[in-house]
């Protein structure tokens, strides 16, 4: 089910506030980094800002150009916390795309299910939206 920010607050704000449980396993001022419940990949971190204001990664980076890039700061770190040092970086946008919580959250996606392509997709996202392709047979 998809989520939507401004009728109630999304999940990520939930668990940033203590009500749905979930480890912060790095944060500064502004952004917070939790492990997906899904995972997808030996290291599969979410990095999402502490506001809820931005849906997606466009709205982010047109409304708050700095904290799209703390985010991919954070993502680095907590990236190298867990040991990766190369790490795929990935923005649902949109729900053709996948995306499911409409508060703005990174993927990062490290040392994964190898196929020939690389780290699995992660949910929602298949390998053609990884690589390049249109969800759902489109092709652009
Ligand atoms: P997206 O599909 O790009 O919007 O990503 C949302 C991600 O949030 C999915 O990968 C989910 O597995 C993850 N997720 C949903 N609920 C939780 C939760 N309570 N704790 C950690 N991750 C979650």
């Amino acid at each position: 089910m998809a989520e939507r920010v401004g009728t109630e607050p999304s999940v990520f704000t939930r668990i940033l506030r203590g009500e749905i449980p979930s480890e912060i396993v790095l944060q500064t001022d502004d952004v917070f980094v939790i492990r997906d419940i899904a995972p997808q990949a030996p290291v599969h971190l979410l990095v999402i800002p502490k506001t809820d204001a931005y849906r997606d990664v466009t709205e982010v980076a047109a409304g708050d150009p700095k904290l799209l890039a703390s985010m991919v700061e954070v993502a680095r770190t907590a990236a190298t916390q867990a040991g990766a040092t190369d790490f795929r970086l990935i923005f649902n946008t949109g729900a053709g795309a996948g995306q499911t919580v409409f508060h703005v959250h990174a993927h990062v996606l490290a040392a994964g299910q190898q196929h020939e392509h690389g780290v699995a997709a992660p949910a929602g996202l298949d390998e053609r939206t990884m690589t390049g392709g249109m969800p759902d047979g489109e092709e652009a």
